[in-house]
């Protein structure tokens, strides 16, 4: 099984070869710009191994990494947080219901009102195709430890 350090090495390594792809298909500004902040985050701070209590992702979170605690007790390892379509899902509306939660907090204790709108469609596309794609390389790096780790077993 691949380390932490692995996954954020091979994630952020190619970071550039997406961004230099999405320069040649002709992806606008903005989009480059979201895409590879939530890439970028995505690697950091979203990675699947959320679902263990001590990993490197969760220790990138520091004091705040207890957030994390009900998701390590929802999912287990390698569960439902690497599947390639799910995983990605389950972290992102985590983090929308802890945002919720502050919100309301904010609302019911101070009485602020934070509006919001929904975003236009081309970053918010640009903000799933990173945080999808470093998930799709997360479980294909784990996939391929797995893998070498059986074939290593048989020989
Ligand atoms: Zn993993």
């Amino acid at each position: 099984m691949p380390s932490g350090k692995v996954h954020l090495s091979f994630e952020l390594a190619t970071l550039p070869l997406w961004t230099t792809a999405g320069v040649f298909l002709g992806v606008g500004w903005d989009e480059l710009v979201v895409f590879t902040a939530a890439y970028a985050g995505a690697s950091l701070l979203l990675s699947p191994d959320l679902d263990l209590a001590d990993s490197d992702a969760s220790r990138r979170w520091g004091p705040l990494r207890i957030l994390w605690w009900p998701y390590t007790v929802a999912f287990k390892h390698r569960g439902l947080s690497h599947s390639l379509v799910f995983g990605p899902l389950t972290r992102v509306l985590y983090l929308g219901f802890l945002a919720a939660c502050v919100w309301a907090a904010l609302y019911l204790a101070l009485g602020l009102r934070v509006g919001w709108r929904l975003p236009p469609p081309g970053p918010v596309i640009a903000f799933l195709i990173g945080i999808y794609l470093t998930n799709l390389l997360h479980v294909l790096l784990d996939r391929l430890g797995s893998a070498f780790g059986r074939a290593r077993g048989r020989s």
